[in-house]
């Protein structure tokens, strides 16, 4: 027989491991070509720029 919990765990037992299922803040660090705010390891959407070259053509270039 596989093993199982003996007891129903109550709902207030419940509290502790679901207080990690809530959301993170978003991080933001300052693009290095135009210093607005990006997220980490993702491409500029002001400059679409990413690891010093531009990856994606953006419509009003704000970073020139
Ligand atoms: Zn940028």
């Amino acid at each position: 027989m596989a093993p199982l919990p003996k007891k129903k765990r109550s709902k207030a037992r419940l509290g502790p491991r679901r207080a990690a299922y809530r959301l993170s803040v978003v991080t933001l660090n300052p693009c290095p070509q135009c210093h607005s705010p990006r997220r980490p390891h993702r491409l500029c959407p002001v400059c679409g720029y990413y690891r010093g070259r531009e990856v994606i053509a953006v419509e009003s270039p704000a970073g020139q």
